[in-house]
């Protein structure tokens, strides 16, 4: 087989979904709510601005996630909280009642809303967490390859959605998007990566996003990095990114 050429091998690796993440539809400059008639960083096409002096004002605390984002190839779904909100309505935790009794028909559910797999092409389940219907692909999971290929997996390990319930102080009388312990698990841009990273039917909301705290600081070389992307490693009392370890 001829080798692909750059541009190719370029479209397909920002194809991944493992680079997508929820961003909400605002105004990344703090303190502005405008959500109409965005436009994109040109260079990262991540944060979106009102206009150039936003973009501009915004420009010294976007500029290092930028550069993070970039290249890490990073892309982003934007959401308003009213649509998902409107797809997704906010319910208890299903993680006490039996949703895999009965697998989803094709009228039911299509495709897999996290890879588009059609219903058929690949068997489909319903998550113990949310009820939420996708790809019942895990068992071809090979053990310790840590694949986040499967919709499955990938949504129960890295999900806030997967996690609510699963602890003791979760409040299972609501949903992830509006439990307490969900959303002051871990560090926030830990927190961040599981409640908008692809494996998610929905987001956050977007007032539980803060603007530029989406990336993790080295505590070695005290560069910027995503934990939930690259890896990390704790040493020490140090976490530390993949440049360090
Ligand atoms: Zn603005
Ligand atoms: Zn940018
Ligand atoms: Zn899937
Ligand atoms: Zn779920
Ligand atoms: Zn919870
Ligand atoms: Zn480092």
């Amino acid at each position: 087989m001829p080798p692909r050429a750059p541009a190719e091998r370029a479209a397909s690796k920002s194809e991944s979904r493992h680079n997508q993440f929820w961003y909400p539809y605002r105004c990344e400059h703090p303190g502005c709510d405008k959500q109409e008639g965005l436009l994109k960083c040109g260079a990262c096409n991540m944060a979106m601005y009102c206009g150039a002096d936003h973009q501009r004002a915004d420009w010294p605390a976007h500029k290092e996630e930028c550069k993070v984002f970039k290249r890490l190839g990073l892309r982003s779904t934007f959401y308003r909280d009213e649509d998902m909100l409107a797809a997704y309505p906010l319910r208890p935790s299903r993680l006490d009642s039996n949703a895999r009794v009965r697998r989803p028909s094709a009228e039911e559910a299509p495709q897999c809303p996290l890879c588009l797999k059609s219903n058929g092409e690949v068997a489909m389940t319903r998550t113990q967490c949310c009820g939420n219907a996708l790809c019942d692909t895990s068992g071809e999971y090979v053990l310790m390859s840590y694949s986040r290929d499967f919709c499955e997996r990938s949504h129960d390990r890295y999900t806030l959605c997967g996690y609510h319930g699963e602890e003791r102080e979760c409040d299972k009388s609501k949903d992830w998007r509006e439990c307490p312990r969900c959303l002051s698990f871990g560090q926030l841009p830990d927190r961040l990566w599981r409640g908008l990273n692809a494996y998610n039917f929905c987001p956050l909301k977007s007032t539980d996003v803060p603007r530029h705290s989406r990336c993790d600081r080295c505590d070695g070389c005290q560069r910027l990095y995503m934990s939930g992307v690259e890896g990390s490693a704790f040493s020490g009392g140090r976490s530390l990114c993949p440049r360090c370890y």
